[in-house]
């Protein structure tokens, strides 16, 4: 078996020891005689393993009780449309911060239930930073950012003051990755396939006294109300990805929990942000203020020589190096269960193609 280092920005790599251990347990789990994938979703040995997904989440980033745990399907997309549904009235306003691609399509999703207040973009310099962040606006029913930009490389490193203006964050490529204060937010949402498990599930932290406040047309299954009441299991979930969820959380507690992956990440992406800036082909294209620990972009001079590279890198098992397609260049996500061995080969890999091409750049 030979595998790859796998940089892609999610779907994402997954701790060795989950794959190994969700492969151990596939045919019978834990002396059930079944998968987990053909169990019912109302049986006793189901609902501990979502019970066990939700209070490890709950340990992990210190959830008080007056904060609903829910695992959804549809991706945090769907999620650009049910915190308007969910959270906006009829005539209300929201404020959107326009921090990358995905802020910016939270906010065209939202325009359609409301009036949208962009307080404030960094479109204009393609999104290499976070801008300044304005106070709410005096009608604005929430108040949305997203905490890391996937595809620009970006990340808050504190978060605005809102008041009494709930906080409304997508997580989707950041969270686990450090201690969160989770009583600064109303709700929180990230899609799973980048640092919790596979594609299909999306986790939403909300707090209680936002349900209720959905559009009378909001389809039921789009309500968090009634996620929360049902304890996810209104309908079946999406119950596989929750037990790969249950088992990456297992092991990021066994790994010291928030505090240590957090080190670790900051570990992990000086290795390759020194690299660039000492590097006089390769460039890194964030803000250094405000530069993600989880997705780096950088550029080659060209993109010819990036197309060289990505071969070169593939062919020796460094995969998904390419950066998005809005922005081109390339992209390193190093995600919780990335090893720092992994950024070290890179880096390694990186200097070498440097010390081949670097004449006159
Ligand atoms: N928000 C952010 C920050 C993302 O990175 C992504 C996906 N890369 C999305 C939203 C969309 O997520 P999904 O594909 O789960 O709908």
């Amino acid at each position: 078996m030979s595998r790859v280092f796998n940089f892609s920005p999610g779907p994402s790599v997954l701790p060795e020891s989950v794959l190994k251990k969700a492969a151990a347990q596939m045919l019978d789990y834990e002396g059930s005689g079944q998968s987990v994938m053909e169990m019912s979703h109302r049986s006793a040995v189901f609902e501990k393993i979502i019970g066990d997904a939700e209070s490890l989440l709950r340990e992990l980033l210190d959830i008080p009780a007056h904060y609903k745990v829910l695992f959804l399907q549809g991706g945090a997309y769907l999620q650009f449309a049910m915190v308007p549904l969910n959270l906006l009235p009829e005539g209300g306003e929201a404020d959107y911060i326009e921090s990358g691609v995905w802020a910016a399509k939270a906010a065209d999703e939202a325009e359609k239930y409301g009036a949208i207040h962009r307080a404030a973009s960094s479109k204009d310099t393609n999104y290499s930073r976070i801008p300044p962040l304005p106070p709410p606006s005096a009608r604005a029913a929430y108040y949305h950012i997203t905490t890391n930009n996937t595809i620009c490389g970006t990340r808050y490193t504190s978060l605005p003051e809102t008041g009494g203006v709930p906080l409304v964050a997508d997580m989707s490529s950041n969270i686990l990755s450090q201690p969160l204060d989770i009583r600064r937010f109303g709700l929180v949402y990230a899609g799973a396939q980048k640092n919790l498990g596979p594609a299909g599930t999306t986790i939403v932290i909300v707090r209680e006294d936002l349900l209720g406040r959905h559009r009378p047309l909001t389809p039921t299954m789009l309500r968090y109300d009634i996620h929360a009441e049902n304890r996810s299991l209104y309908n079946t979930p999406p119950c596989y990805g929750i037990y790969i969820i249950m088992l990456v959380l297992q092991d990021i507690k066994n790994r010291g929990g928030l505090a240590a992956a957090y080190e670790r990440n900051k570990e992990k992406a000086a290795i390759l942000y020194d690299f660039l800036d000492r590097s006089k082909l390769f460039r890194g294209t964030a803000r250094k203020e405000d530069r993600s620990l989880m997705n780096i972009p950088f550029v080659l001079p060209g993109e010819d020589l990036s197309a060289a590279f990505l071969k070169e890198a593939e062919a020796k098992g460094f995969v998904n190096l390419k950066g998005h397609r809005l922005v081109g260049g390339l992209r390193a996500s190093i995600y919780n269960a990335m090893p720092a061995e992994g950024v070290k080969k890179l880096v390694e890999l990186l200097e070498d193609f440097e010390a081949r091409h670097a004449q006159g750049a």
